[in-house]
Parts: C-alpha cells; sequence; structure tokens
C-alpha cells in the first residue's frame, strides 16, 4: 500500500499520476479537512472533492477544482438574496454538497459519505478524511488601520480576500481535540510507502500533522516516507504557499520544504531548477532527489510519481 498525505490541487496532480505507477487500489489518500466549511447550510469539503473529480476524470483541469464543464447559476441565482457568494460552488458540483450534507445531519462520519461518494465517482483508490472530526484552519491576518489581529476562516482569506490580508499566524482549530479517521494511523504504519504530495506544507498538509498521531505515526516511517517540494525554483507552481511559509520562518524554497519536513520524511523531490540547492537540503539530514516535478499532465505526473517510489525503493 502506498499512503499518500494530501491537499487539493498540487496532491490530485500527483495522485493522477500515482495510479498510473502502481493499482489504483493499491493508494490510501489521506486527505486536509482543515479547509471545509459550511456555505448556504451546505458540508463542503474542497480538497477531498478536488481529489475525488481528478482520481474521476471529471474534474475541471483549467481551475484544478470543481467538475469540467459546470456552470454557477445557482451561485449566481442566490446574488438576489444578498448573501455572499464569493464561494463559488457549481450547479452539478451541488449534488455532493447536498448528498454530503445529508447523509452527515443523518448521522454518518465524512470516512463513511466520503467512502459513498468516491464509490459513486468508481474510484478504487481509498480517500481517507484525516479526521471525522471537524478541524478547521483559522488564518490571523493584520487587521486594518488601529485595528487588531482578525481570524479568517481558510476559505475567507483564500477566496474571500483573495490572500490579500498579510498573514501572522495559522492556527488548526478543533485539532487538539480530533482523532485521526478510522484507519488513517493503520495504513501510515502499515504502508509500503508514504507520500507527502507536493500540497501547501501549511495549510494543506499542516492540518493533517495537527491531528494527534498523525505526525508521530509519520515521523516513525521517516525511511519510507518520500516528499515532493510543491515549491519550484522559489515560488509555488499555483496558490499562495508563500504568503503563507515566510511569516511562519520558512524560508520559499524546496530547502524550506525540508526543513518543514526534516523530521518527517528522509527524502525530498525537488525540481531539476532547485539543482544548486541539492547539497543545502541534504545538510539538513535529508535525501535530495533531482527531478522534474511540474505535473504538466498525466504522464508527466506519472513519470514523477515513479520517481518518487523509486527514491524508497
Ligand atoms: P489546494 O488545496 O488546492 O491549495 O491544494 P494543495 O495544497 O494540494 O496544492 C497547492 C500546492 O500544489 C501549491 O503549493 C503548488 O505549488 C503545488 N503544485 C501544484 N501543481 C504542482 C506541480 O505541477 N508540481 C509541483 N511540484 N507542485 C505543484
Ligand atoms: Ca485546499
Amino acid at each position: 500500500v502506498i499512503a499518500a498525505l494530501a491537499g487539493g490541487v498540487g496532491a490530485a496532480r500527483l495522485l493522477r499520476g500515482l495510479v498510473r505507477a502502481v493499482p489504483p487500489g493499491d493508494v490510501v489518500a489521506i486527505v486536509n479537512t482543515g479547509d471545509d466549511d459550511i456555505f448556504h447550510g451546505l458540508s463542503v469539503s474542497p480538497d477531498l472533492d478536488t481529489v475525488t473529480y481528478t482520481l474521476a476524470g471529471a474534474v475541471n483541469l483549467e481551475t484544478g477544482w470543481g467538475l469540467a464543464g459546470d456552470t454557477f447559476r445557482g451561485n449566481e441565482a442566490l446574488r438576489r438574496y444578498g448573501v455572499p457568494t464569493w464561494f463559488r460552488l457549481g450547479d452539478l458540483d451541488l449534488a455532493t454538497h447536498l448528498y454530503r450534507t445529508e447523509r452527515l445531519r443523518a448521522g454518518a462520519t465524512l470516512s463513511e459519505v466520503t467512502r459513498e461518494i468516491t464509490g459513486a465517482w468508481g474510484l478504487e483508490t481509498r480517500l481517507l478524511p484525516m479526521s471525522d472530526d471537524p478541524v478547521r484552519t483559522i488564518i490571523e491576518v493584520a487587521g486594518g488601520d488601529g485595528e487588531g489581529p482578525q481570524a479568517l476562516r481558510m476559505q475567507e482569506w483564500f477566496v474571500g480576500r483573495r490572500c490579500e490580508p498579510p498573514v501572522l499566524d495559522v492556527r488548526f482549530d478543533g485539532a487538539a481535540g480530533a482523532a485521526a479517521a478510522p484507519e488513517v494511523l493503520d495504513v501510515i504504519a502499515g504502508a509500503d510507502v508514504v507520500v507527502i504530495c507536493p500540497s501547501n506544507p501549511i495549510i494543506s498538509i499542516g492540518p493533517i500533522l495537527a491531528v494527534p498521531g498523525i505526525r508521530a505515526a509519520v515521523a516513525r516511517r521517516r525511511d519510507r516516507v518520500v516528499a515532493i517540494s510543491p515549491i519550484i525554483a522559489g515560488a509555488p507552481v499555483k496558490g499562495p504557499a508563500d504568503r503563507l511559509m515566510g511569516p511562519l520562518g520558512y524560508e520559499v524554497s524546496c530547502v524550506g520544504i525540508a526543513r518543514a519536513y526534516a523530521d518527517l520524511c528522509a527524502t525530498l523531490v525537488i525540481d531539476e531548477l532547485d539543482r544548486s540547492r541539492a547539497a543545502e537540503v541534504e545538510r539538513g539530514g535529508l535525501r535530495a532527489v533531482v527531478a522534474p516535478t511540474l505535473m504538466t499532465d498525466a504522464g508527466a505526473a506519472e513519470q514523477l510519481a515513479r520517481i518518487a517510489l523509486a527514491a524508497v525503493g
């Protein structure tokens, strides 16, 4: 079994390659739920849905999230009622949120609902939410003139405020009292390889590691853990990792990624453009494997997945 710690788009891109490199049924993704939130009364799990839609071949490849060919008429119609519509929910995508909300309301766990949703999409790969308990990523940002710091929910900062308010700190509300979802710790303990996907280290991988027991379970497998840097040549491929890593004291580079994961993985895959930094990564106690890490298509992702797996042997 290959266990993969996964956020959204970066993780989904790698997983699309991983399931071409090994049988899809051998892959178990442990997915961030710190971005989950409630919109218009609906339970939305952005990272679980991004991974599901991507593995189902149904994702909108331009945005990396949502369903290909989806429309937003329902979302636009909500404007009539003056409710905030900055978090865009597609018309077809709404079916997933309606289903999840109803099942959770009926008492199902998020793990159970996720199994039902991925089954309905025909996935052989198992997706485990990191926890069935709610964990909410909160971004503390500087307030306006004369105002104190403000606490924003992840989607409020990321989508609603376009990552503009400078970050002071990040916390994961509910994490300390949360339990890892069933199977998560066993899958990590028993996996042949644990892959840390090229996801945002602070707000995609960070919440997973904040669930009690998970960080220690990964660290115990350190020799069998390989991470792929989401940072290429000093910049994220996509998304706000730079706006989070800097304020939290990590250099925005593959060396910063190495420092963030030093206790967790023995191997870090860095991009060819970062070849000159391999020695610094290795000085941090990790083996650096240099490879093309830009996943322009499924073939490139498959090649990267093969390199990552081979690096652990
Ligand atoms: P999100 O929840 O959609 O933000 O998902 P992730 O955290 O999984 O993905 C965002 C991260 O993926 C960013 O830090 C990107 O730099 C990284 N990423 C996206 N595409 C690629 C790629 O092709 N190669 C690499 N190495 N990283 C990528
Ligand atoms: Ca996300």
